[in-house]
């Protein structure tokens, strides 16, 4: 027998009705239409607010009719019924008109009182809401099938999302006829039945006809809640499951060996680690000792110290012979890095002769070296000779090889997936030890279900000696003459011997390019700040503040520098290191400077247009400065007005240092999609029912019962539908999802 789910809704529904849902809906198959679920469901009785109706988009609604005429018309042949309906809310009357031309049915059966559901286009003519032509069904047509009174009155209606050409009582008809044709109980239910009976959640075949026709508002409820976790469960245990079987893999154990470059390490370290640095590190050497790969999550606020923790771990194998990798998300970074661990280890950081018997030999490899270069570190990677590489994706590509890869760190990086993981595994026989290191502090059933297959580490203090940073949100609405004093005050740390951040949201003059390529920002929570349909002036641009800055008489003699995503590489590794090295005074760049770059001596950063970045963001860029014992100042810039909804996000980021309640703060304001990146790909969000905050009771309890499904049955034998429930989900337009593991 076919499975019910894969059958054609040609086959079950008829040509007409399975033509439309495919080609407006995109259903179609059995399976697709049943886990189309409505939206909402309205009750008999219920109108909808006519005035909350947004124009230019197909909607559905409950009206009444509270006047009809017809006529002929004048210029065209034909007749016109014109039929004002109304939302009866509040008493004051909200009403729109809807225009049918030629409709003799209209006409017959929309008289005054008459309630129906229409659907259809708004639009708006004379100041008034219209709908031309809309498809409608009066709402008691459903007493046809012998419901009684009372039953009809407490049946739900169940609203599609739906679109003019199919309106949602159409796909609610398909759907009904859809469970009658199927052979529901003959679906094998992905959730095992003591699960079932724990929560007290129906059946599939219930829960299927409860969500497309409830004869109770219960009814939908419960279905709901039982197909909310149902998703909880299979994406759960599709991590657990992950998990474990990682877990199985062999992996290069890397026992750590005193007397060797960690120890040296150890000893010349000019500061002592914090507790947390310490506990992590010993959770992590004893993990890279065991023959199967470690696979952690190490959070840490900005300046936390996590880079330490990482190099630490990267000498316990290299003190084994072995090979560690760090990739990070852009090359400033990954310069940065490579210097700074060359830095850190001194003359522990050995040259590039093969053969060299102490230190070890770190190489850095970007796409934008020249190919000598690229060359000369390709060949110490897959000599061995480099026991260090540091690189960017570029790191992940098919030439790249090493000769005995042990470790894998994977720095400030939310796109560092399934995929990237499975291309450095193929890199070595062994599965390598995997490291994530995250500056963005991530709530609990957010790092559960996104990095769901990893264990979590956390610094939480910050190193002693670190100065606070003072944020201030600047309006230069209320306080145009800030403009200037910002960079009288910008004078004065450099004349202070210090140095300045100006972080600008767009790169060129004409501003069209909002925010840099290689920025995070899509990828981090920060996201865009702008509102859909929100139409600005253009964003503050890197080269219009530079020619301005040039000419900003409280600057004279400053010297400034320019980085952003679009300068060739060596003009970024020049850039940047001017600016450590301090020939620069001022760096005006984009987001660029987001993650990671290190130089102690700045103090302050100047973020201009700051309400066009996220909470996230805005607090990750500020972490830039207070970092060499000066206290920092962060001034938010900003031309919008004050009680701007998006200037509540630069007093948030005033308000508080705290990341974790930053972190908070802006998931609160985000929907799902942006967290979990799936709407950014263009892709329909992955998560059907849930939601990662509302639902954090849901998914917390789902996945204790996934990790207890998996321990007791690793391969799922006897969960064959959960496990194929599995493997629908992870289709490939559905692996977005998980790849941000
Ligand atoms: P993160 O990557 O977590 O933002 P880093 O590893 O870049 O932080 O550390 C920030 C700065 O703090 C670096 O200059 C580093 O040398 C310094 N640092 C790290 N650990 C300590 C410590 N225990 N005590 C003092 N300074 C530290
Ligand atoms: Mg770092």
């Amino acid at each position: 027998m076919a499975a019910q789910r894969d059958l054609d809704l040609s086959r079950l529904l008829g040509g007409a009705s399975a033509k439309k849902l495919k080609d407006h809906l995109g259903l179609a198959t059995a399976g697709e239409l049943l886990d189309y679920f409505p939206r909402r469901y309205a009750e008999r009785g219920e109108l909808t607010r006519i005035a909350e109706l947004p124009i230019d988009t197909d909607v559905t609604l409950l009206a009444r009719v509270v006047k009809a005429t017809s006529r002929t018309m004048t210029t065209r042949k034909g007749r016109i019924t014109e039929v004002v309906v109304s939302d009866g809310i509040d008493g004051a009357l909200e009403t729109m008109s809807l225009t049918f031309f030629n409709s003799f049915a209209a006409a017959k059966q929309l008289t005054p009182g008459t309630v129906a559901m229409f659907s259809g286009r708004v639009g708006a003519y004379r100041g008034r809401l219209q709908l031309t032509n809309p498809d409608y069904v009066l709402l008691d047509d459903d007493a046809a099938d012998g419901a009684s009174a009372e039953e009809l009155a407490n049946k739900p209606i169940p609203v599609y999302p739906a679109t003019a050409k199919l309106p949602s009582w159409k796909v609610a008809q398909s759907a009904a006829t859809l469970l009658g044709q199927l052979d529901l109980a003959s679906l094998p239910d992905p959730l095992p039945s003591a699960l079932r009976g724990k929560y007290r959640l129906p059946g599939l075949s219930d829960a299927y006809r409860m969500i497309h026709t409830p004869a109770t508002a219960q009814e939908w409820a419960v279905a709901r809640r039982r197909f909310q976790y149902e998703e909880a469960l299979v994406l759960q245990t599709a991590l657990a499951r992950r998990k474990a079987q990682h877990a199985q893999l062999p992996s290069r154990p890397s026992p750590a060996r005193r007397g060797g470059l960690l120890d040296a390490f150890d000893a010349q370290l000019p500061f002592t680690l914090t507790e947390g640095q310490r506990e992590v590190g010993e959770t992590l050497a004893a993990e890279l000792a065991l023959n199967h790969p470690m696979n952690r999550l190490l959070q840490g606020e900005v300046g936390s110290g996590k880079t330490v923790v990482a190099l630490r771990a990267m000498l316990q194998v290299v003190d084994d012979g072995g090979q560690a990798a760090l990739l990070a998300p852009t090359e400033v970074l990954a310069g940065q890095h490579y210097e700074s661990i060359r830095r850190s280890l001194g003359k522990l950081a050995r040259e590039g002769i093969l053969g060299a018997a102490d230190g070890v030999e770190v190489v850095l490899l970007t796409g934008s070296q020249s190919s000598g270069e690229r060359n000369r570190s390709l060949l110490a990677a897959a000599s061995g000779g480099a026991g260090i590489v540091v690189g960017t994706h570029a790191l992940l590509s098919e030439n790249v090889q090493f000769a005995d890869l042990g470790l894998v760190v994977v720095d400030e990086q939310h796109r560092f997936g399934v995929e990237q993981r499975d291309a450095l595994r193929a890199k070595s026989l062994a599965t390598p030890h995997l490291l994530v290191m995250t500056a963005t502090p991530i709530p609990r059933t957010v790092a559960m279900t996104v990095f769901g297959d990893l264990e979590t580490s956390t610094l939480r203090e910050l190193p002693a000696g670190r100065s606070p940073i003072a944020t201030h949100v600047v309006g230069l609405l209320e306080n145009p003459a800030w403009g200037r004093r910002i960079w009288a005050r910008a004078r004065e740390e450099v004349d202070a011997g210090r140095q300045v951040y100006v972080v600008c949201p767009a790169i060129g003059e004409s501003g069209e390019d909002e925010g840099d390529l290689e920025s995070l920002d899509e990828a981090t929570w920060g996201g865009t700040a702008l509102g859909p349909g929100e139409a600005r002036k253009p964003a503050v641009s890197v080269g219009a503040t530079v020619a301005q800055l040039a000419e900003e008489p409280a600057l004279a003699g400053s010297s400034i520098g320019v980085l952003h995503g679009r300068l060739a590489g060596p003009e970024k590794t020049a850039a940047m290191e001017d600016f450590a090295s301090g020939a620069t005074d001022l760096l005006v760049a984009t987001t660029v400077v987001e993650v990671g770059v290190d130089v102690p001596n700045a103090t302050l950063m100047v973020i201009l247009d700051a309400d066009r970045f996220g909470i996230a963001q805005l607090h990750q860029l500020r972490g830039r400065v207070g970092r060499g014992g000066y206290p920092g100042t962060c001034l938010l810039v900003t031309s919008l007005e004050p009680g701007h909804p998006s200037r509540a996000r630069l007093e948030a980021v005033a308000a508080s240092t705290d990341g974790f309640v930053l972190a908070q703060k802006d998931l609160e304001q985000r929907r799902e999609g942006d967290i979990l990146g799936a709407t950014q790909s263009g892709r329909r969000s992955t998560l059907r029912l849930l939601r990662v905050l509302r639902d954090a009771e849901v998914i917390e309890r789902a996945r204790a019962d996934a990790l207890e499904i998996v321990a007791d049955d690793p391969g799922l034998e006897r969960h064959g539908a959960l496990r194929a429930a599995i493997d629908a989900y992870l289709e490939p337009e559905k692996e977005v999802f998980l790849e941000r593991g």
